[in-house]
Parts: structure tokens; C-alpha cells; sequence
């Protein structure tokens, strides 16, 4: 860590702030210049209290040298995590593909719909059961019939499934059926749902909060690694931006800026980010191309009944060009599409 001190700093002042450095366990080293003075901090970062030093009298600028995401940072893990997700793996050239209607629905519509989308090569089912939902009024998700109900058409059709979690009190209960655990926008940032999810051993999908910088994407990952999961995916799926015409504003240079941040897989929702299927096929490619590892889309077979975010589905068909078109892609960029885990049942 650097601290610049405040021009015309006196020495009185300069020798108080060393004391404080050295009285934290640290070293300080000074260094005087025509115009600014500089202490160096050296030794562990994390033994210091930031908002305390930038109190220090005479101290104008605290820098730091390290990120505050430390266990998330690619500077504690230089080699990029895999991530495995009930026997399918994201990330170091495994490219999951998630897919699926957006809330969990009747029972043979979700037996078709993750038949036809694992027949076109996805990897990962998808449903939710606890829907955070803008109105109290809207569909509020299926609850715990919802999680049984993914889990049998998971199995019957080989396919992991991930599932939100909404609320810190089911996380044991909807990990009991789930082999990934999402967090999504809305809940990015609920520290206690973090520590809960982070205190389970199921592979977490942490989605970017809508209004969330990329930091702080990384500061909740953190929250989970520090709990002692370390199986965590990060999800781009588009930040508000001032432009109605698309759902969310699809932030796709954050796919390679977190990729050389951290060593934690991260993945694109075209779906959510432009709301639009027409949309969808583009962005999952550029996400993809990007080097985005692995593809979450929104799929329901008939989107004019679907219970919720009908609107941006796509249909089983379109689906399939896609995610043909996404392998494509996968091989020229020298990765591979996980294989569905060999059927145990
Ligand atoms: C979802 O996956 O259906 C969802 C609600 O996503 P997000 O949290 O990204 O809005
Ligand atoms: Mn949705």
C-alpha cells in the first residue's frame, strides 16, 4: 500500500504517520520529493485498516497495491479454477451451457423442454422456484414442489441442475436438490445469503448486480471464497443502462476484465441482458467470443404461457441453432462443450 501525503506535510507529521505504519506491525519506507511525500507500505496488507490510515493527519491519497478480493484475485491463483457443477465442468476451456424456462412449470413441459435443449448440447439444467419478482402480486415460483420437480426432470434427463436461492433460510433446503446454487442480481449483494451459500459446499452461479461494478461482483465472490466455497461462477448479465430499448445494457468487456482479475470462470445471460430474443444468438456469441466460459439461456416452448419472462425465451428450435452455432465457436477458440455426466440411474 502507498500513502501520498498532503503537500506542505510537516515533519512532525510525516514522523506520526511512520509511527502508525510501524505501530500496525508494518514497515514504512519514505521517500521525499520536490513536491509530494510517499510512504511505502511493506508487509501484509490485511493487517491494515484503510479508513483508519487515510485518518492519519497529512495523509491525502491511500493507494493499494493489492486487490481487497484476495482469495478471488488471479494474483493468489494464477491458474484459471474449473469449476464442476454435478459431474459438468465450467471454466479453463469448458464451457457450460445453461438452459431452461425461467420458473420451474408443469411437469411434462419441463420433461420436453430439458429433452429438446439437452438433445442440442446443453449441459446444465435450469428453473427457478423461488422467483424474486418485482411485484408481490407476479408468480412467485413453485417454492419446494418446484425444487423436487427440477430435480426428477434433472435426473431423468442426466442433466445437473441450478436453481436460485433467495432467502439465507433455504439455502439447505434448496441445496438438498440442486447441484448449483444461483444468486441472483437482485440478491448480489445480500452479505447474509453470501455467507450461507459460501458456508455450503454446492457450486454457486453469483450474477452481477444490476447497478454492481465489476469490484464489487468480485468483493461478493469474495464473500463466499472467505466462508470456504471455493466453487464459485460469476455471471454477466447486464447492468442497467439508460436505454430502454434493450432490458439491461449487456456489459461484455467485463467478461475478459474479470478474466484477468480473477481466476473464477465467468459466464454470459444474453437472455436477461437484452430481454429480447431476437438479440440473444449475437450476444451469446460475443460473450462466447469474448471468452466468456459458458452460455445461460432463457428456453420455453410456448413463451406466450410461460409463468414468467416469457417475453425474452427462446424457442426449443431457436436453442438448438444456437447452441450449434456456440460449438462452433468453441472449437475454433480450441475449448470444448462439457459432455452431460454419464446416466447413473
Ligand atoms: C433468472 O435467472 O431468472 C433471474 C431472475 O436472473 P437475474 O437475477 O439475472 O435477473
Ligand atoms: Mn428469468
Amino acid at each position: 500500500m502507498i500513502l501520498i501525503l498532503k503537500g506542505g506535510v510537516t515533519d512532525e507529521q510525516v514522523d506520526h504517520v511512520i509511527e502508525r505504519v510501524e505501530a500496525m506491525g508494518l514497515k514504512a519506507h519514505l521517500s521525499r520529493g520536490t513536491f509530494r511525500t510517499i510512504v511505502g507500505i511493506i508487509g501484509d496488507e490485511s493487517k491494515i485498516v484503510v479508513e483508519s490510515v487515510r485518518s492519519i493527519p497529512g495523509v491525502a491519497q491511500v493507494v493499494p497495491v493489492l486487490p481487497p478480493y484476495k482469495l478471488a484475485s488471479r494474483e493468489a491463483h494464477p491458474e484459471s479454477s474449473v469449476i464442476d457443477v454435478g459431474g459438468v465442468k465450467i471454466g479453463g476451456g469448458h464451457i457450460g451451457m445453461i438452459a431452461g424456462p425461467c420458473s420451474v412449470e408443469e411437469e411434462d413441459r419441463m420433461h420436453r423442454i430439458a429433452e429438446q435443449v439437452a438433445k442440442a448440447g446443453a449441459n446444465i439444467f435450469r428453473g427457478g422456484a423461488y422467483k424474486p419478482r418485482t411485484s408481490p402480486y407476479a408468480f412467485q415460483g413453485l417454492g419446494e414442489a418446484g425444487l423436487k420437480r427440477l430435480r426428477e426432470v434433472g435426473d431423468a434427463h442426466a442433466m445437473p441442475v441450478v436453481t436460485e436461492v433467495t432467502d439465507p433460510r433455504l439455502v439447505e433446503l434448496v441445496a438438498e436438490y440442486a447441484d448449483m446454487l444461483q444468486v441472483g442480481a437482485r440478491n448480489m449483494q445480500n452479505f447474509a445469503l453470501l455467507n450461507e451459500v459460501g458456508a455450503s459446499k454446492r457450486p454457486v452461479l453469483l450474477k452481477r448486480g444490476m447497478s454492481a461494478t465489476v469490484t464489487d461482483l468480485l468483493m461478493c465472490a469474495e464473500y463466499i471464497l472467505s466462508k470456504g466455497n471455493p466453487n464459485v461462477v460469476l455471471c454477466e448479465r447486464g447492468v442497467k443502462g439508460f436505454d430502454p430499448a434493450t432490458r439491461n445494457l449487456f456489459d461484455v468487456a467485463a467478461v475478459p476484465l474479470v478474466q484477468q482479475l480473477s481466476h473464477l470462470p465467468i459466464i454470459v445471460d444474453p437472455s436477461h441482458a437484452t430481454g429480447k430474443p431476437e438479440l440473444i444468438p449475437a450476444c451469446a456469441m460475443a460473450g462466447l467470443a469474448a471468452g466468456a466460459d459458458g452460455v445461460h439461456v432463457e428456453v420455453h416452448d410456448c413463451p406466450e404461457v410461460a409463468k414468467s419472462d416469457g417475453p425474452q425465451a427462446l424457442l426449443p428450435e431457436q436453442y438448438a441453432e444456437l447452441a450449434s452455432q456456440l460449438k462452433s465457436l468453441a472449437t475454433l477458440l480450441g475449448k470444448t462443450v462439457s459432455p452431460l455426466p454419464e446416466k447413473t440411474a
